[in-house]
């Protein structure tokens, strides 16, 4: 047993309906030995084993859309998309075959992913089974849930990242039976990267696997229009259609952007129940565009965040949703701060089949972040402003994922370490 006094803020656990959000100024905080919440109510009295006041705590952050073999490329700036991959990620993705190199940048990630209040995220490897390997162990010594897969690329990439959609099939079936469900935290994913690097015949192999094992799907769908006239082109048909027609477009599957896709195209995606991982601020970098985000909300289409570093310049989740509101904004939609934060915590879990998680609430695992606001904000929308909107906000103080501690700040510090990554010492 823990017990916390605290202050909460958290979503309802049913979404951004009439109660969007419960506000307990002094909390009297629980988490049992299996590491579940076991009270959320007012302080009334008890003693307690830490005072965490004034600091608030949180439900864990959900990444849906995140390159971990990107981790060292944060800020490349090298054009729109398809510049910017032949340019920065595509030499950069090409030293994962090399497991030393693999498992270094694997831990550096997983310090990004802890430091930065996240504890679900939705992770693309590089192309090698051995790196997809390589993360998924230090994601399991870092205490983190995660979906991680290879990525599928067997057509149009450099030759040092070319794999046929029956080796990947080998890889991914390989690594599901040494690493899915693991620990209750780790799933392994089908991720053809998208399909500008992927034939037909591969799409359809991805979407026949993830069908068969049960497994989530994800890849990036029409986020450049210079891509999507690609697709056009090799296809012969519109982008979305594709993926359809490769069965990858079901109630386990997650794109990417989904930027330009038309009035019908949305309809389908919904009926498919497929879930959306809006990535503003890598749009922003890439001049991707504006993601529609009036017609994902009114279709009650499910959305998840994806910091997509390193597109993405943050591995912080409320930095996205700060760029969401933007975004949105931009595009004609006011979106209120209890979505935004509903979006990167609730909605994301629920989005990734994880129930447990995702709000502060007695039944659900202890998924939790203690975030610091300055001294003289009191309320739920104080603590949404300054969480969510001040980009000049410490890192979290705490991350916790089902009662364990997998990120201290202030102890980090003490040890000397300045990034999240630095080893102690
Ligand atoms: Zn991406």
């Amino acid at each position: 047993m823990q017990s916390f006094r605290a202050r909460v803020l958290t979503p309802d656990l049913d979404g951004p309906g009439s109660h969007p959000l419960r506000w307990i100024p002094d909390a009297h905080v629980v988490i049992d030995d299996a590491g579940r919440l076991v009270e959320v109510a007012p302080y009334t009295g008890q003693p307690v084993d830490e005072d965490l006041r004034p600091g608030v705590l949180l439900p864990g952050f959900v990444d849906g859309h995140v390159h971990y073999p990107q981790t060292r490329i944060v800020g490349s700036a090298s054009g729109p998309l398809l510049e910017w991959l032949q340019r920065s990620t595509f030499p950069e993705e090409s030293r994962f075959s090399d497991d030393t190199h693999a498992r270094e940048v694997a831990r550096i990630f997983c310090a990004a992913l802890a430091s930065a209040g996240t504890t679900l995220a939705f992770v693309y490897a590089s192309r090698h089974e051995t790196a997809a390997d390589a993360v998924l162990d230090a994601l399991d010594q870092a205490g983190l849930r995660a979906l991680v897969g290879p990525v599928w690329m067997d057509a149009r990439s450099p030759d040092a990242l070319t794999i046929s959609a029956e080796r990947s099939e080998e890889a991914v079936r390989r690594l599901a039976d040494r690493w899915h469900g693991h620990d209750d935290r780790l799933q392994v994913a089908v991720i053809p990267r998208f399909a500008v690097t992927s034939s037909e015949a591969g799409l359809r192999r991805a979407g026949d696997l993830s069908r068969e094992l049960g497994l989530w799907a994800t890849t990036h769908l029409a986020e450049n229009t210079a891509e999507c006239d690609t697709v056009a082109e090799l296809f012969g048909r519109r982008y979305l259609q594709v993926y359809e027609d490769a069965g990858l477009v079901h109630d386990r599957s997650v794109f990417a952007h989904c930027i330009h896709l038309t009035d019908a195209e949305w309809d389908r995606f919904a009926a498919a129940g497929a879930v959306v991982a809006h990535c503003p601020d890598s749009n922003a970098f890439l001049g991707s565009g504006n993601m529609p985000t009036g017609a994902v909300v009114s279709r009650d289409i499910p959305v998840i965040i994806g910091t997509d570093v390193a597109a993405g310049r943050s591995f912080r989740v409320p930095r996205i949703l700060s760029s969401a509101y933007d975004n949105a904004l931009a595009a004609g939609h006011e979106l209120t701060p209890a979505t935004l934060l509903w979006w990167g915590t609730r909605s994301g879990a629920l989005a990734l089949g994880h129930d447990h998680i995702g709000a502060v609430a007695p039944g659900l695992d202890a998924d939790l972040v203690l975030v610091d606001v300055p001294p003289w904000v009191d309320d739920a929308d104080g603590v949404l402003a300054w969480t969510l909107f001040y980009a000049d906000a410490p890192l979290p103080r705490r991350t916790w994922v089902r009662g364990r501690v997998i990120w201290d700040r202030d102890a980090h510090a003490a040890r000397g370490g300045v990034f999240p990554w630095d080893l102690p010492g």
